[in-house]
């Protein structure tokens, strides 16, 4: 993909942009947090809006209202913390009902767990409060026949997203099957983006067989241990895939771990606030 230093929008002229609003750990300061702006022609996709997204966007010169199409990837705050925002904005302030792209099982995990306590009584109706679906349109993947780790797929206009498991959280879990829910994308089965996700042996190589990616977007943090893959981690991953993948959802210490990204052969770490086109 190339770097191009240009505002973005939510509309192109049919390249396919990936832009990172932010590109920061969930507790990052210098760094937005790491939510994607994904666009092609007329049509966009947000995938994901923690509680920095609404500011992310809004320094992107996006406003929530404008979000039509949106992707939650897993539950962690830096994901989600933002979508009680960008749901009571919808609704109140534009007033439409952007499509969400989700299961039935995880709308509940986030309208019970994260959504209804800020959402539900806004409004009652004979003593009943709102539902997810006074604010979103749900729309439901479809599973892809033979794609591994619960493939799935939806189409957004000329926009094709794929999504598959991740062993993300918890950290003893020992492969998606038992981890909590949280999903990477590929899109246009062209670019795969992690999401967030341990460091999980054989995912890449696995999903790359398949799709042979032109560019590859993976979590990493420069600590051993916890819920990411560390860089340490990351080394063990064939060199022809390395060659081709940008790091992201790092820590606000990036400047210091630069030359050994470039040094183990990654494409390097990926900008914030920085399209990245595909032609
Ligand atoms: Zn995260
Ligand atoms: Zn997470």
């Amino acid at each position: 993909m190339q770097m191009e230093r240009r505002p973005v929008a939510l509309r192109n002229d049919g390249a396919l942009w990936f832009y990172f609003l932010g590109c920061g750990g969930a507790f990052s300061k210098r760094l937005y947090q790491t939510n994607l702006l994904v666009v092609k022609g007329p049509d966009h996709l947000l995938v994901d809006c923690g509680t920095r997204g609404p500011e992310a966007l809004s320094a992107a010169g996006i406003s929530t209202t404008e979000i039509a199409h949106f992707l939650p990837t897993h539950s962690h705050a830096d994901h989600v913390g933002g979508v009680e925002e960008l749901s009571l904005t919808a609704r109140y302030v534009a007033r439409h009902k952007p499509k969400m792209y989700l299961s039935e099982e995880y709308q509940a995990v986030l309208w019970e767990r994260t959504l209804r306590g800020g959402c539900e009584f806004n409004e009652r109706f004979d003593g009943k409060g709102l539902t997810f679906e006074d604010y979103w349109e749900p729309v439901r993947p479809t599973p892809v026949p033979g794609m591994p780790r619960g493939g799935a797929t939806f189409n957004v206009g000329n926009l094709n997203v794929k999504t598959f498991r991740t062993r993300h959280y918890p950290q003893q879990a020992e492969s998606w099957r038992d981890a909590m829910y949280s999903v990477g994308i590929i899109v246009d089965e062209r670019i795969l983006y992690t999401g967030d996700t341990q460091y999980d042996e054989g995912m890449l190589a696995e999903l790359d067989s398949r799709y042979a990616f032109e560019s590859i977007f993976h979590d990493v943090q420069f600590h051993p241990g916890g819920i990411h893959a560390s860089l340490e981690q990351l080394e063990a991953l064939p060199a022809d895939i390395r060659v081709k993948t940008y790091l992201v959802h790092y820590g606000d210490a990036w400047e210091e771990h630069e030359n050994e990204v470039a040094r183990l052969g990654f494409r390097g770490l990926t900008r914030q606030q920085t399209v990245y086109s595909a032609p």
